[in-house]
């Protein structure tokens, strides 16, 4: 079964398109479960540009439940893309608590104030070691999995966007990551809009999908399409990496609770 769990709508501001574009694109691909995952409001201060805000949530609900009946012949699901940040537990916790989501999906997008994921600031990466960035970034991705908080961690290398890779192995890091993750009960994000960056590669590396593998940490699918065509984006490439690598299943959620469909 082929799904695509993450997908933006216009009310984050940096995404175009209409839920039913993304959603008849999806059917146009053959793909037969999607599921909306905008960026979740969050504390007024942090990243408001990039997110809807505490009095549009209402909308987004409502807008992902007129799609499913916009577009009858997909199964639509509601999820919410909601960052991990310390600090803003309480906030996050009781966001996500306010509606019925069929999955929440975790991510890591700054690091301190540093939003390392935006191409205006990608110049901060000089003044660092890069396996040091790797080893905040996997420590925030430990904390998250801790707060059990989330069904799915997102984009789990998103930290290698720009190109950024630490000459030496990472496996110190990627193991206690994944194993929080496990322990959490967690599945792993497959996002292919690494493939659209300066990276070229999906989300997370061969090596991260190897580990998680061993580990036995579950996956699931997504393109993180902010435009309609992104819908599927790189998913042959992506099953094929799952194929080679050992999994032939993929997480389904339905209400917060996962299935194993096959991949
Ligand atoms: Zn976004
Ligand atoms: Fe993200
Ligand atoms: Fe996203």
């Amino acid at each position: 079964m082929i799904l695509d769990y993450h997908m933006h709508t216009p009310l984050c501001r940096h995404a175009v398109g209409a839920p039913e574009e993304y959603a008849r694109r999806a059917v146009e691909r053959g793909i037969e479960e999607i599921g909306f995952s905008d960026h979740s409001p969050m504390p007024a201060t942090y990243d408001p540009e990039y997110r809807m805000r505490i009095d549009e949530y209402a909308e987004y609900v409502e807008m992902v439940s007129r799609c499913r009946t916009a577009v009858p012949g997909l199964s639509i699901k509601l999820g919410l893309e909601a960052d991990y940040h310390p600090g803003t537990d309480a906030f996050v916790r009781e966001v996500i608590g306010r509606y019925a989501f069929d999955y929440v999906i975790g991510s890591v997008h700054y690091l301190g104030s540093w939003g390392f994921d935006n191409p205006d600031l990608v110049h901060f990466y000089e003044q660092k070691d890069v396996y040091e960035l790797y080893r905040e970034y996997y420590g925030l991705i430990v904390k998250l999995a801790e707060t059990r908080m989330y069904d799915i961690v997102g984009h789990p290398d998103v930290i290698k966007k720009f190109g950024h890779r630490p000459a030496e192995s990472i496996d110190d890091l990627l193991r206690p990551a994944l194993a929080a993750v496990r322990k959490a009960g967690m599945a792993m994000e497959i996002n292919t809009s690494g493939l659209r960056r300066p990276c070229k590669e999906i989300y997370p590396s061969r090596r991260m999908v190897e580990i998680a593998f061993e580990l036995g940490v579950p996956v699931t699918l997504g393109s993180d399409a902010h435009r309609p065509h992104e819908v599927g984006e790189g998913f042959d490439e992506a099953a094929g990496m799952l194929r080679s690598v050992g999994y032939t299943s993929i997480l389904r959620f339905t209400r917060r609770r996962a299935e194993a469909v096959p991949l």
